[in-house]
């Protein structure tokens, strides 16, 4: 990868989170090529000499594996399955250290993302980041008054879920595509949500993970993410 901001060489490398390295540089600890460095300045990760309170950091991170699927159902979000049924790692050109980010349910389809970066998967599945996750339900009930309900927040039996979003399209009959953004992540979440607004589950697919979307990518299909994608998510 090419020149970056002295905060993300920092940050890549590992030795500091994205916020301790805007800090370390706001309080002059780092210098490039003998000198402090300066908020936002542009360095060379594979030429120039980075240290952190006196000590050189390694920036020439070989840059991760990120990767999209768009999750069939019927697939299990695992390294292996004792049963032998399909993973996500079958619908991938597996990679030593790829890790998933986020489980989907067996039945559960859409977006599932897959990288190298161990510490940004642990960092976009932790509560406190508020990553925006968005689901369509295909489901059968009252979903203009649950969509009512859902927006004042439901409590489930490990904590309130109040939903950034939530929006009711019509499918016919008692049928609807409920699209649901929420920025926690607990297990089943969708699932015990609409449970517990009495709706009946046909299909549920995340069309969304923070800044990746499904778009057109095919049932079973997987991308490489773009640097756009990638630079926000590891910023996380
Ligand atoms: N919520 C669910 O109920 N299932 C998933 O797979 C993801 C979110």
């Amino acid at each position: 990868e090419g020149p970056m901001r002295v905060q993300r060489a920092l940050a890549r490398a590992g030795v500091v989170s994205r916020r301790g390295a805007d800090q370390a540089v706001a309080e002059g600890r780092v210098h490039v090529n003998g000198s402090i460095a300066t908020v936002g300045q542009v360095v060379d990760p594979f030429r120039d000499v980075i240290t952190l309170d006196g000590t050189p950091v390694i920036t020439r991170v070989t840059s991760h594996t990120w990767i999209v699927i768009h999750k069939p159902a019927a697939v299990m979000t695992t390294r292996k399955d004792p049963e032998g049924r399909t993973t996500v790692f079958d619908l991938v050109d597996d990679v030593p250290g790829l890790v998933y980010v986020g489980r989907l349910d067996f039945m559960t389809e859409g977006v599932l993302l897959l990288t190298t970066d161990g510490r940004a998967a642990h960092a976009l599945t932790h509560p406190s980041n508020e990553v925006e996750r968005t689901y369509v339900a295909t489901v059968r009930g009252d979903a203009v008054t649950a969509a009512k309900v859902a927006r004042r927040g439901v409590q489930l039996e490990d904590g309130l879920v109040v939903p950034r979003e939530v929006v009711a399209h019509p499918l016919g009959g008692r049928r609807w595509a409920l699209e649901i953004t929420i920025a926690e992540g607990k297990t089943h979440e969708v699932r015990r949500l609409c449970d517990a607004l009495e709706l009946e589950v046909e299909r549920l697919v995340r069309t969304r993970f923070g800044p990746v979307r499904l778009g057109d990518l095919p049932s079973g299909g997987a991308r490489a993410l773009n640097s756009t994608e990638r630079e926000v998510l590891e910023a996380l």
